[in-house]
């Protein structure tokens, strides 16, 4: 390979928004037939709203309180769903991919995922199957509430599913969110849940763990993520994709940054790659 190519190649790339981190990571997208999607704050906008607290409403002025020290998507949806002054939090401890903890005026309070009450899982299953994220509010050990946040799908994100398709790569939408969210956002952006296209509900250490069975089924994986829950994924694919308004522990773990927080820029990233390593061939 011509040094002189592959700096054309990553030039051009920062013209279109694509940081590359070194004119190597050209050459391992030449073989990359998968791409793994990061669901929230990827295919999505990640700019959450709350729309429903399903039980009791005092509850949401707690997990408020723990939410406002954390950056995730949720965290900021539910801080924003509840203006007022808010009480403090003590011994905050975030667990990526399941919730945040936290004492408040005495209480243990946690939000995050948990099984909804019987008298709330008729409303929560309703939600999930419109798409929506349920998460629980515990307080001392019991579920009080469940709080209903939307997030948007990115208006790019399904042409940029079709286009990577195109270019020969077979999408696999990851997350940790639940079944129905992620199935409802699978089929917003063209992948087909029946077809084996969603995984879902799947830990951090979990997204690591589908890349890795990709790769020993032979697959070239590329991973497209923004999180702290993603960092680990792309780190472990073949090339990693993060989103620019993502996490620094996620851009710091690709090898890519795309500084459009935008789907087509990964496409974008791949045929640049292509297109940079044939010229040099
Ligand atoms: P994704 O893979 O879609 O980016 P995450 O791994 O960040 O999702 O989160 C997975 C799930 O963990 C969420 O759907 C939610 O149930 C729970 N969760 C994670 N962080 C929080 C938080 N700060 N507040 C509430 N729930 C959270
Ligand atoms: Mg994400």
């Amino acid at each position: 390979a011509t040094p002189t190519a592959l700096l054309v190649g990553t030039g051009r790339g920062a013209q279109l928004g694509i940081v590359i981190k070194g004119p190597e990571v050209l050459e391992s997208t030449r073989a990359v037939d998968t791409v793994v999607l990061d669901k929230t704050g990827t295919v999505t906008t990640g700019r959450m709203s709350l729309l429903e607290v399903l039980g009791d409403p005092a509850a949401l002025r707690l997990a408020a309180a723990v939410e406002a020290a954390s950056e995730h998507p949720i965290a900021r949806a539910v801080v924003a769903g509840h203006p007022d002054p808010l009480p403090e939090v003590t011994g905050f401890v975030a667990e990526a991919g399941h919730g945040v903890r936290g004492t408040v005026e005495g209480h243990r309070v946690r939000v995050g995922r948990a099984a909804a009450p019987a008298e709330l899982a008729g409303a929560v299953s309703a939600a999930e199957a419109a798409g929506r994220t349920a998460v629980a509010v515990e307080v001392d050990g019991a579920v009080r509430a469940v709080l209903v946040v939307a997030d948007t799908v990115r208006p790019t994100s399904r042409a940029a599913v079709a286009e990577l398709r195109s270019l020969g790569l077979a999408p696999v939408l990851v997350t940790g969110d639940a079944a129905g969210p992620a199935a409802a956002v699978a089929r917003e952006v063209g992948l087909d849940p029946d077809a084996g296209e969603v995984v879902s509900g799947v830990l951090p250490e979990g997204k690591v763990d589908v890349v890795r069975d990709l790769q020993a089924r032979g697959r070239v994986v590329a991973v497209v993520g923004d999180g702290v829950n993603d960092a680990a994924a792309l780190a472990t694919a073949d090339l990693g994709l993060a989103m620019g308004t993502g996490t620094d522990v996620a851009i710091e773990a690709g090898d890519v940054t795309l500084v459009r927080a935008d789907l087509a820029a990964a496409a974008d990233a791949v045929r640049l790659a292509r297109r940079t390593l044939s010229t040099i061939k």
